[in-house]
């Protein structure tokens, strides 16, 4: 998803109090942003926030940060926390290549991948976050019991990402090719991408894994 020239969506960014600015000086001390020890629950790839802002709502006893890379996505999501309240929700605009800059070791509880881009092409493969790369960055900020959770439509990507599990030695704790007739789908928050290609007839995957303690 990219929607180009949304004229000042970064300075809408910036001037948002939930957007975190130069993320990387908030390494190890996120229980100091939120200034509470809840844990944290990030979603890479976030979009325009339908899923983390809902989840945020339903759940102030977690702390919530939300990932985006490109600004004229993130301002949707910042255009939708007019009347948010709570004070369980951050967003930063940036890669998440670079996740370890700014997350320490053992400080995210749980990672949300949701409908993440496929990167089809076999050169790009070490782009999809659900990569042996990536894994090996979540590796290095998830708490020993954090958990990985991904969901998609894309059947390729998801067969993909079995395998990378396996293969970076993760466990996976379940899986689903078809989330909303599942045991599994009970409190299931939807993402925007979810309830698009869902209304289609398309069946929902979804992977929990964690890594060897
Ligand atoms: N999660 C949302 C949903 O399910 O509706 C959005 C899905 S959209 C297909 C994928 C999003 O991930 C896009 O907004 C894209 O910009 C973002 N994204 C892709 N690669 C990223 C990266 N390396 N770092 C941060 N965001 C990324």
């Amino acid at each position: 998803m990219r929607l180009r020239n949304v004229p000042g969506a970064r300075e809408t960014i910036i001037e948002n109090k939930f957007s975190i600015q130069q993320p990387e000086q908030m390494k190890g001390k996120w229980a100091e942003v939120f200034q509470n020890d809840h844990p944290i629950h990030i979603e890479v790839g976030m979009g325009k926030g339908q899923f983390i802002i809902e989840m945020a709502r339903r759940n102030p006893e977690v702390n919530y940060i939300g990932i985006e890379k490109y600004s004229s996505v993130l301002v949707r999501a910042v255009e939708k926390l007019e009347d948010f309240e709570q004070d369980n929700l951050r967003l930063i605009r940036m890669d998440a290549e670079n996740i370890e800059e700014v997350f320490d070791k053992d400080e995210v509880d749980r990672i949300y991948l949701n409908f993440s881009d496929p990167w089809p092409k076999d050169r790009h493969a070490k782009r999809r976050l659900t990569s042996t790369r990536f894994l090996e960055r979540y590796d290095n900020i998830l708490t020993p019991e954090g958990r990985v959770m991904f969901k998609t439509d894309n059947k390729d990507l998801f067969d993909f990402s079995l395998e990378q599990v396996e293969e970076a030695g993760w466990i996976l704790e379940n899986h689903t090719y078809d989330l909303h007739h599942s045991e599994y789908n009970e409190g299931n928050v939807m993402t925007e991408y979810e309830e698009k290609f869902s209304a289609k007839g398309n069946p929902i995957c979804r992977l929990v894994a964690y890594r060897h303690a």
